[in-house]
């Protein structure tokens, strides 16, 4: 019988009084979480408010760069992360507040692409379902009516109404519903954005945040696949906002020792003494830098026993300049198998006004890059393309941590969230709130409000 991991209001554990003037805060990354967390504790009134970061800017994940193609003398800017801006509060307010309002463009609609008839058309119009157009609606409406009631769309993190579904596997919950129709048209899409080649054991609880967010967007966005970006690209978000805060770059937090209340936070170039913890990366990392806890107790029934159970995908973006393809596309291919690269679906996107494309595709432990790089060449040529060449370095990152029905099941939310702010340590990030930037930041105000 599931616990109740994701029916519980959190509260964590209960503050003590502490004097905004003198508390020292550290952030650790200085990602969309990061950044939300330092400018809502500035906002009311924390003075003492570092952050570290391990790269020389902001953004972590929402990494937009300057491509020169020298081909046709234009620029344009990729983005190796954050694709789209999926609607969002809190968001928007640091979009206003940093004079970004008018900078909201779209990229081109989403197509997707079947290679062996070498054409691109609109995920709702590409399957070859041959069944008639009111099954297939009907199956949509049904589809619809699911996801709005298992979506967690309104609280942050995974604090929502249990139901046994969210621990089945996306691909058993699509079966069990025999959402054959909506398999065909929408799982290309879902395996794209946040499922990869791992769907198969994802729980749909994490689909349902997913869609939840889906849900926000305008029914003519979701319907054409046009999603919005920022036209000076989805970084200039985080770079801006960082501006206002006390940013550390360049060091990583190595460890994180205790002295008497505090926490000292070692980093390659000294050590600083803090009161309390925001830690918005790895919780494997996390694990690694706290010292070992003290006795068996601690680690058998304590929390910190999940910080080793995420699980996470790995994905990455390499760019090549192409002769010979369309200008201006965004497609996925369904159903693609390369050797060297995971199958499954996976994205390409041309930079508008030039020759360059970026390549997503997913990888495992197994894979290097020159697999990569092989399986993306071969892909360019069966379209009857042409790689001139690479452009930049690839990009890798790790992609939406997770965990299995079984450590969900023994209640790894639950017992995460009871203990924030246990030793003066506090967990923000993708694997408490789910991956796309709506969770991340709205979950990291919501931790801000909740404990400061
Ligand atoms: C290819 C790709 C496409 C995506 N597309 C979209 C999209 O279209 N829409 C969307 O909303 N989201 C998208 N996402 C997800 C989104 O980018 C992330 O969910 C979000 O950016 C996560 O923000 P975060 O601050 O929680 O984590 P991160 O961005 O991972 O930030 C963590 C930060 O911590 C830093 N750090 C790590 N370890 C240390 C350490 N020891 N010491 C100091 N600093 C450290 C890192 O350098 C990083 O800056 C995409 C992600 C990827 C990779």
């Amino acid at each position: 019988m599931p616990t109740s991991s994701v029916a519980t209001e959190f509260t964590g554990i209960s503050p003590r009084p502490r004097d905004k003037t003198q508390h020292r805060i550290a952030i650790v990354g200085a990602g969309a979480s990061g950044i939300v967390c330092a400018r809502e504790l500035k906002k009311r009134g924390w003075s003492h408010v570092t952050v570290f970061e391990r790269s020389h800017e902001a953004g972590g994940k929402t990494r937009s760069t300057i491509l020169n193609d020298s081909a046709t003398g234009r620029q344009a800017i990729a983005e190796l992360g954050t694709y789209c801006i999926m609607p969002s509060a809190v968001v928007q307010e640091i979009i206003e507040d940093n004079g970004l309002a008018d900078d909201i463009v779209n990229h081109r609609p989403i197509q997707y692409y079947d290679i062996a008839r070498n054409k691109a058309s609109s995920p709702l119009f590409s399957t070859d379902d041959s069944r008639p157009f009111w099954k297939k609606l009907a199956e949509f409406l049904r589809y619809s009516q699911e996801t709005s009631r298992l979506a967690l769309s309104q609280k942050p993190g995974f604090a929502a109404p249990f139901a046994p579904e969210l621990l089945w596997s996306v691909d058993e919950w699509l079966t069990r519903n025999d959402f054959e129709f909506v398999r065909k048209a929408m799982f290309p899409l879902f395996c794209t954005t946040f499922g990869g080649p791992g769907f198969k054991d994802i729980p749909t609880l994490y689909l349902m945040k997913y869609e939840g967010l889906r849900r926000r967007l305008p029914m003519w966005r979701r319907a054409t696949a046009t999603l919005p970006r920022m036209r000076l690209g989805n970084q200039e978000i985080w770079k801006r906002a960082a501006r206002a805060l006390d940013i550390r770059y360049g060091e990583p937090v190595q460890s994180i020792g205790r002295e008497q209340d505090a926490l000292r936070l070692h980093t390659p170039t000294g050590a600083s003494t803090f009161d309390s913890v925001i830690w918005t990366t790895s919780l494997p990392f996390l694990d690694a830098a706290l010292p070992p806890e003290r006795n068996a107790d601690d680690s058998t029934l304590g929390a910190r026993r999940f910080y080793r159970q995420v699980r996470q995908l790995k994905r990455a973006v390499l760019t090549y300049r192409v002769e010979n393809l369309p200008r201006d596309v965004a497609w996925i291919f369904p159903d693609v198998s390369l050797a060297g690269a995971l199958g499954e679906s996976y994205g390409v996107k041309n930079w508008p006004g030039t020759d360059c494309y970026s390549f997503y595709p997913w990888m495992n432990e197994g894979h290097t890059l020159d697999d990569l790089d092989r399986s993306m060449r071969n892909l360019v040529t069966r379209l009857g393309g042409r790689v001139t060449s690479t452009v930049g370095s690839p990009f890798v990152s790790g992609y939406h941590p997770y965990f299995d029905a079984k450590t969900l099941e023994s209640g790894a939310y639950d017992s995460l969230e009871s203990e924030q702010g246990r030793g003066g340590v506090y967990l923000c990030g993708e694997i408490m709130s789910g991956i796309l930037l709506p969770s991340t930041t709205e979950y990291a105000r919501n931790l801000i409000e909740r404990f400061f």
